[in-house]
């Protein structure tokens, strides 16, 4: 059977989009079909119908116009890729079937629209190419709703950290790539090879920014795959797009050693902008600074702490201007009142350029340029270096501002169509097609009180619909006063509607001048829309300065009310800090509360601290405040300490054992040892380490021994500043044996048999487990603790054999002990299933192989290990 026109019509628009959903503009809804229709029905909970009920019925489903952005969003959430087809010219004017076309192409990294993205985050759309050697690969990604462009070379193996950075919501990938799955939370799209090709890169790029070639930006002949990369970016963006992007002018280089090397699992275990638990923001270090009161503030702030420089330079300069505001609230009030009054100009500059925006969106842009004389204006009473160069950047963009705003109401509507938003006295022409129209409507009201006074009928009144235009309506009470002029047009339950040839006449004026009035404010808004988009380069700086401003204001503001210091940053290998803080803890605890604790590393002696103290005495945050504090430091930030020196640091690593995060699931011990693993094979001496009871998660003296050989290794090979907590008391007996290893213990009181936390760090090693008395603080009943009480006696006795005190314990290692009773009681007492790979690590000969290679053989075995269980039928 033969399609009709239309649905042929709908066939052509989805063979040009396979892969996505499309939907179908009829009339005043969105219709989609076949198998789109039934996806649409599962996501979105519509109704399935179908067309053409005969022998071959369609399955449809659809839902009305007006609810585009609500259904959009659910669909890009779960993960649809969409394309909108709409209809391209008026279905009034179209002879024969309405033209229709796809429109744009929605997919979760290329979302503009307001409602579809979170003011507060950015919204990456990314690109990865695997270079020629297979070492080096190029990722580029770009915001569009911003314009913000980046490409880089990275290695392979630091992709997953760049990307955990990144967080892209998509990822493009050549089809012809080797590389089999880039899994995360990102969706990926695959596209054709030659998309990503040099030559169509080196093409779309020059044309895009107007430049010969692309050494300006920074880039070199070592980026051939970062620019196919960023080339592949754009030739999707022009396909979902299918509009100029005047506000992607620009592609920076991103070096990833200019910025502080954090990655994928310290970023998560420092909870840096979301927390391990929920994955979302609240409770975050983010969270927790953030006091921005703008979105690109917002966005800016979290870019700061995704990225931490390393030059100190830089870090003095953001600090210079957050000191000058510390020093001056009245600044701080000033530009906080300032900046709250504007909108989110890159996002309207987006939406503007993609032709997207609404005469609200540009009456906004209107209002923000309007606001910023005044923020120039303070600008300039700043002195800090920054702030000059700043306000060198700023462009008022006055022009633009008179424009829109002479031209612009108060109140304007979100449809660009149908008029109602350009001010009287703008546009010559405009007014006078105004007052045709209004003077038709007079004339119509005028019309009605004429027909009630002649023809006595009280209750006679004028209305309008679409389908017969005005008419005149008389309930059946008054049908015999009628007059026989009138025309009959419709019988309604108790009134009657007819039209007069007068009526129909001044009818005609009226909608011509309306549709007219509509047309030309039309014309007019996207007149409007092209000067926003030829200013975008001088907006997109402007946008930049304010949300840099507002960051600022931000860490002064944070930096006042919680009471910290500037932090003396410096090239050294040390860090002293005296009173710091948990950032987040501080806040979150009862004020006043928080006890704060110095810190002091030094590189010849003391670089190693080894904290021991029970459960709940306050080591993992102590350990973690000295990380997030390096981190705030190296943003610019004021950081949570009395004093602070900080030597920057060029990577931070973070890790937890594995029975503090069993939650994870999977063999989390061999997690803990590959990442440990890494640390050791990737850390330098001017890297902060941060280990939580790294060990942890196998029996006891697998994990004595492991920790061991890890902090031996950091000490004398790595010589990286280090921060190490944990319970195995095995390991305080290092600080005699390694000269940079130092002590220190959270202190705890027992007072009347019970534990108190003070939360304090001393020097020296904790002398007892109170591990026990917690439990009698949780609760557990006495006869358990009794037992407990027995059984740890019975373990230290047993280790006490094991391991005599000033005995050589050979090297990395307490390996004799490994059988014994010790370790297999505790085994058993806390019943954990034995890893495969812990058999194994029975078998290795520790006193032959350094720790590195000890680490190398554990993630060969894993890798064995991961591919026998996936060959296994399950
Ligand atoms: P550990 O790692 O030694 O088991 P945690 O660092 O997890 O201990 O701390 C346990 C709890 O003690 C935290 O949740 C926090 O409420 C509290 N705490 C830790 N350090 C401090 C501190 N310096 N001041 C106040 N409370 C603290
Ligand atoms: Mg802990």
């Amino acid at each position: 059977m033969a399609a009709t026109p239309m649905m042929q019509q709908y066939e052509d628009a989805k063979a040009s989009c396979p892969d996505a959903l499309l939907l179908f503009r009829m009339g005043d809804f969105y219709e989609l079909f076949h198998d789109d229709a039934e996806t649409a029905h599962r996501i979105l909970g519509i109704t399935l119908t179908s067309r053409d009920k005969s022998e071959n019925p369609i399955p449809m489903a659809g839902f009305p116009h007006h609810q585009l952005d609500g259904y959009l969003a659910k669909l890009i959430a779960a993960g649809c890729r969409v394309a909108v087809c709409d209809q391209v010219e008026d279905p009034k004017k179209a002879k024969g079937l309405v033209k229709r076309e796809v429109t744009r192409l929605v997919t979760p990294g290329t979302l503009t629209d307001e409602c579809l993205l979170d003011p507060r985050a950015s919204n990456f759309l990314a690109a990865y190419l695997s270079g020629e050697s297979g070492e080096i690969g190029g990722l580029a990604w770009v915001d569009v709703s911003t314009g913000r462009f980046y490409a880089a070379s990275i290695p392979h193996d630091q992709l997953y950290d760049e990307l955990a950075r990144i967080r892209p919501a998509e990822l493009l990938l050549s089809e012809d790539s080797a590389e089999a799955e880039i899994d995360g939370e990102w969706s990926v799209t695959r596209r054709a090879g030659w998309t990503f090709s040099y030559k169509s890169a080196l093409q779309l790029l020059e044309k895009q920014f107007g430049t010969q070639s692309l050494e300006g930006f920074g880039f070199g002949d070592q980026d051939t795959a970062a620019l196919c990369a960023a080339g592949s970016i754009l030739s999707y963006l022009q396909e979902t797009q299918r509009t100029e992007l005047a506000h992607i002018d620009q592609i920076s280089p991103y070096e990833s050693r200019s910025a502080l090397q954090i990655d994928e699992a310290s970023r998560s275990s420092l909870e840096i902008s979301r927390t391990v638990r929920s994955e979302k923001r609240d409770g975050s270090l983010l969270d927790v600074m953030d006091r921005t009161v703008t979105a690109m503030g917002g966005r800016l702030l979290a870019e700061w702490l995704e990225n931490p420089l390393t030059d100190c330079r830089a870090i003095d300069a953001r600090l210079d201007c957050v000191e000058e505001f510390v020093q001056s609230p009245a600044q701080i009030n000033a530009f906080k009142e300032r900046l709250a009054k504007i909108y989110d100009m890159e996002r309207l500059l987006a939406r503007a350029t993609t032709g997207r925006a609404s005469p609200r969106d540009l009456q906004f842009m209107g209002t923000t340029l309007a606001a910023l004389p005044a923020i120039k204006e303070n600008l300039h009473s700043l002195t800090a270096a920054r702030f000059g160069q700043l306000d060198a950047e700023f462009d008022l963009c006055s022009d633009l501002q008179q424009q829109l705003t002479a031209a612009l109401q108060d109140d304007c509507p979100l449809t660009s169509r149908e008029g109602g938003f350009i001010r009287e006295g703008f546009h010559a022409r405009l007014d006078e097609l105004r007052a045709l129209s209004s003077g038709g409507k007079q004339w119509i009201a005028r019309y009605q009180a004429d027909q009630i006074e002649h023809s006595g009928i009280t209750n006679l009144k004028v209305g309008y619909n679409r389908v017969f235009g005005y008419y005149l309506e008389v309930t059946h009470a008054h049908r015999d006063k009628v007059p026989e002029t009138y025309i009959r047009k419709q019988t309604l339950k108790n009134a009657e509607r007819y039209i007069t040839p007068e009526l129909k006449e001044h009818e005609e004026k009226v909608l011509q001048a309306d549709a007219q009035t509509n047309e030309l404010e039309y014309e007019l808004y996207l007149e409007l829309r092209e000067a926003v988009t030829q200013a975008a380069e001088r907006l997109r700086k402007t946008a930049s300065v304010l949300a840099e401003l507002d960051v600022i204001c931000s860490l002064a503001n944070l930096a006042r009310s919680r009471d910290y210091c500037r932090p003396a940053v410096n090239e050294s290998r040390e860090m002293t800090l005296h009173g710091g803080r948990h950032p987040v803890l501080d806040v979150l605890s009862e004020e006043g509360t928080f006890v704060p604790n110095d810190t002091e590393l030094h590189f010849d002696r003391q670089r190693l601290l080894l904290i021991t103290g029970p459960n709940m005495a306050g080591k993992s945050t102590y350990i973690r405040q000295v990380a997030l504090i390096t981190i705030m430091a190296q943003i610019g930030s004021y950081v949570p300490a009395s004093s602070a020196e900080i030597g920057v640091a060029d990577r931070i690593y973070a890790r937890v054992g594995a029975s503090d995060q069993i939650a994870r699931g999977q063999s989390t011990f061999m997690v803990e040892m590959l990442e440990t693993a890494r640390i050791l094979n990737t850390a330098t001496d001017r890297s902060l380490v941060i280990l939580d009871e790294i060990g942890r998660g196998t029996s006891t003296y697998d994990g004595v021994s492991l920790a061991w050989a890890v902090v031996e290794h950091l000490h004398n090979q790595v010589q990286c500043r280090t921060l190490f907590a944990t319970h195995y008391h095995e390991l305080t007996e290092l600080e005699d044996r390694l000269e940079g290893v130092a002590n220190f213990n959270v202190s705890v009181r027992e007072w009347e048999n019970e534990v108190v936390f003070l939360h304090k760090i001393a020097p020296g090693a904790a002398n007892k487990s109170y591990g026990i008395h917690v439990a009698s603080l949780a609760g557990v009943p006495k006869a358990v603790q009794q037992r407990a009480q027995d059984i740890l006696k019975h373990l230290e006795q047993e280790h006490h054999d094991a391991l005599q005190p000033g005995e050589a314990v050979p090297d990395s290692s307490g390996r004799e002990a490994t059988n014994g009773d010790a370790g297999d009681l505790q085994m058993s007492l806390f019943g954990t299933e034995e890893h495969p790979l812990i058999e194994k690590i029975r078998q290795l000969d520790l006193e032959s192989l350094t720790p590195l290679e000890t680490m190398q053989q554990l993630s060969e075995w894993q890798a064995q290990l991961e591919q026998e269980s996936q060959a296994k039928p399950r």
